[in-house]
């Protein structure tokens, strides 16, 4: 292995963690860079400098995974080349450009682990652009990190294990949560059973959420069809159909919606990896062998960025990718290790199908959106529009609706609508998902300032 071999991890989350502490234990000094403040990454955000809640308090039942990698990346201090608050934008020909402030520079690199995680994933709905209705992920960050509700009285929206967990953080620090609405059938969940029994623990503790927030008088409604969100200038309730088809109108001052997560994939889409449809996520993902080597030689992805399989998954995956680096550099690995993570990964990959299974997209949703419904937040596109472009102008696939209508070309570039808008576009045609395509990455993958000043060197 050549000595001045450079590994850049891009994420200081779960998965990049265990990478770069891989990559340490071996010798190397990686670089790793981070978008956010501190490390820890979505589930394991440490709060601002001045906040004094206890890890329990914060991180309630996986306060201890939460210190070990705290103190794990803590550990790597003055053995990685550490950039917080730098934005990956671009990668391009073995270089990745990064922003920090206004300073933009280049990083050249021999190996690439990327480790970017997940988002929110949303399906648009009647008023789901007032103020007051927030992303999953957003109700939980005002917690997490400013230990704040989004309302005085909150109703939950939507699918998946997230909406159970964020609602009883919210009630657990004191929150009033009204309702929670999952588009999910009970007989849906009962069937997908079997699957989640790979991880007993994880099942029995999204089951005690449920019975927690039904001790706290939380209304919990299974197989509800979100209608709209209620209000003009702000959030007044939601009106949703209920499984037996009556309607009702939850009242409420903050909505907080999310179907599950979705992979954030640009980075890989601009390293030029090669994807692949993932059938039970209904999203393309890159493709990677157990180890997270993608079809470019040099690049690896792991954690959420490459299939949201959770943080333990993400630790298992950042650490295999490390070990794939470290190899294809021609380092010796440990094999014992590297069987026995993948083994753990394969167990991790079962339970998430499963879960995909139990928490559905429910797409029949998005066939029934009004026209005048705002798809496109950035650009302020109808779904009305988008299916104009289908049918009337002829986009056979979400990149030409794009072109046509400036669906996804905003400041999200897509990562909020795209998937949504690819939806549409399938059940517009009425093809399959697969064909409606996926929106390619573009530079800059998030809003840079434009008076930045630039380095020639690379760094
Ligand atoms: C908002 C949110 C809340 C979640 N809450 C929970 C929860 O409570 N419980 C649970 O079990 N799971 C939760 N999840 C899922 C959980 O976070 C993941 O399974 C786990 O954190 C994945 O670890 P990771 O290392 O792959 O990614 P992450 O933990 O997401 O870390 C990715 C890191 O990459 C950085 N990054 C991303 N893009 C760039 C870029 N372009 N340039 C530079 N840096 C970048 C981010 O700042 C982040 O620190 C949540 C996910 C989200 C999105």
């Amino acid at each position: 292995m050549s000595e001045s071999s450079r590994v850049v991890v891009v994420g200081a989350g779960p998965a990049g963690v265990r990478a770069a502490a891989a990559l340490v234990a071996a010798g190397l000094r990686p670089v790793v860079i981070d978008e956010a403040s501190r490390s820890g990454g979505q589930i394991y955000r440490r709060q601002p400098a001045g906040f004094q809640r206890s890890a329990a308090t914060l991180y309630g039942a996986e306060a201890d995974k939460a210190v070990a990698v705290h103190s794990a990346f803590d550990a790597l201090v003055g053995k990685i080349d550490y950039r917080p608050d730098t934005l990956v934008w671009n990668v391009y020909d073995g270089v990745l450009h990064t922003m920090c402030g206004q300073r933009a520079e280049s990083v050249q690199f021999d190996s690439l682990i990327i480790a970017v995680g997940a988002t929110d994933r949303l399906l648009p709905l009647d008023g789901w652009t007032l103020p007051g209705v927030y992303s999953l992920g957003a109700s939980q960050i005002a917690l997490k990190a400013q230990a704040c509700s989004i309302g005085s009285r909150v109703v939950f929206v939507g699918t998946g294990p997230l909406l159970y967990l964020v609602a009883h953080q919210y009630v657990k620090a004191g929150a009033h949560v009204a309702a929670v609405l999952d588009t999910t059938p009970l007989s849906t969940r009962i069937k997908a059973l079997p699957e989640l029994v790979s991880r007993p623990g994880t099942l029995l503790k999204g089951m005690r959420y449920m019975m927690a927030l039904r001790r706290a008088g939380v209304r919990l409604e299974a197989g509800v069809t979100p209608l709209r969100v209620e209000g003009k200038h702000a959030v007044r309730g939601v009106t949703v159909e209920l499984a037996d088809g009556k309607r009702e109108q939850f009242t409420c001052d903050a909505v907080g919606l999310g179907y599950h997560l979705r992979s954030e994939v640009q980075l890989a889409d601009l390293a030029r990896c090669r994807f692949a449809f993932d059938n039970p996520t209904r999203q393309w993902l890159p493709e990677v062998d157990e180890d997270g080597r993608t079809s470019v030689r040099g690049v690896y992805v792991a954690g959420d960025g490459a299939r949201t399989l959770g943080a333990d998954a993400a630790e298992i995956s950042g650490e295999l990718a490390a070990h794939a680096a470290l190899k294809d550099l021609g380092h010796t690995i440990p094999a014992a290790r590297v069987a026995d993570l993948q083994r753990a990964q394969r167990t991790q990959r079962r339970f998430a199908i499963g879960i995909a299974h139990a928490f559905p997209l429910p797409v029949r949703q998005l066939e029934k959106l009004p026209d005048h419904t705002l798809l496109c937040r950035c650009e302020s596109i109808t779904a009305g529009e988008l299916r104009r472009a289908v049918k009337e102008l002829g986009a056979p696939e979400v990149n030409r609706a794009k072109a046509l209508t400036r669906v996804g070309m905003g400041r999200c570039q897509g990562r909020y609508c795209g998937l949504a808008s690819a939806e549409l576009v399938s059940a517009t045609l009425g093809v399959p998902l697969e064909q409606a395509g996926r929106l390619r990455a573009q530079a800059p993958i998030k809003p840079l300032p434009i008076d930045a000043e630039s380095t020639e060197d690379k760094v």
